[in-house]
């Protein structure tokens, strides 16, 4: 490595469920903790409504993704009748001792929305209002877990619209990380260009490559390491109740093949280190990633600015 800048590797650690708070993010924090390394969680501020996404996860699309993940041992079946059968719960605003816990212990907090199901399901269908309203309460209950604003926005289930991109920037939002893509950005959709640089995730996620590449923790993590590229800004996401339940093991490797080779950042600190005038400006638009069956929000070509 001699010569080559290494990479910087930021862990976007995003909770999407009451269960994922309680007990997914203190394992990811050991394991953190073990290896010294900081991260950024990005936690859903409204109610666990994961159960409206089951009619998605029973399409037959979504099937093989199943079975290659085992939703009812990742989430459990209150996570899954959650805002059906069974009230939501909420995500946030039931564990701000958590939250606070993160930030003393060196991560970064950020907000992953409000109402997680709604946002991944519903965003385009949602009107400006709507969408803003989301947006503004996520940010009151993550001042009133933890005496701030919070600085970064992560969309759910990297799903963005005009709309979205608006709010976040009236909101006051420093940053955000809605999309996938190979670098920071000023995202623009047809010509709009919005003030809050992006910071889009570069990496497969493991239910994207879980079952395809392989299913051993070694095997998988090599796969995500032989990604890393010198000098560049790698942004992973992890889910609290993937490496943070089941898959510790595909954490535990990635630490062990990436410690010492690679730098590790917080999206927030990288976002600070911006120069926005000096970003190129991209269009969003939905695209597809390998392995995952929904569209999502994808960083195009650059524009000149
Ligand atoms: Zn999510």
């Amino acid at each position: 490595m001699s010569g080559a800048a290494p990479p910087r590797v930021a862990l976007k650690v995003d909770v999407d469920t009451h269960d994922g708070l309680r007990d997914g993010v203190a394992i990811i924090r050991d394991r953190l903790a073990a290896y010294g390394v900081p991260a950024s969680f990005f936690v859903a501020c409204g109610p666990d409504a994961m159960g409206r996404r089951l009619p998605h996860l029973l399409r037959p699309g979504f099937l093989l993704k199943l079975l290659r993940t085992r939703a009812p041992s990742v989430y459990g079946w209150r996570t899954l009748l959650s805002g059906t059968l069974l009230p939501a719960r909420p995500i946030a605003a039931a564990f701000p001792d958590v939250l606070r816990a993160l930030v003393r212990a060196g991560h970064e907090v950020a907000v992953h929305g409000h109402d997680h199901a709604r946002w991944q399901d519903r965003l385009p269908a949602l009107d400006a209002a709507a969408v803003a309203a989301e947006v503004m309460r996520a940010r009151a209950v993550y001042r009133q877990a933890l005496g701030v604003d919070p600085r970064g926005f992560g969309a759910p289930g990297w799903r963005c619209t005009a709309a979205s991109l608006a709010a976040v920037d009236d909101a006051g939002f420093t940053y955000r990380s809605d999309t996938r893509g190979d670098a920071p950005y000023l995202p623009a959709i047809t010509g709009r260009v919005f003030r809050a640089p992006e910071l889009p995730t570069t990496l497969p996620t493991l239910d994207e490559i879980y079952g395809i590449v392989g299913r051993d923790p070694a095997v998988l993590a090599e796969h995500l390491a032989r990604r890393l590229r010198p000098g560049a800004l790698e942004v992973h996401t992890i889910h609290a109740e993937l490496e943070g339940g089941p898959y510790v093991g595909v954490l535990e490797a990635f630490l062990a093949r990436t410690v010492g080779r690679v730098r590790f950042v917080r999206l927030g600190d990288e976002a600070d280190a911006l120069d926005a005038s000096a970003l190129p400006v991209c269009e969003v638009r939905d695209g597809t990633v390998p392995g995952r069956p929904l569209p999502v929000a994808r960083q195009r070509s650059r524009q000149r600015r």
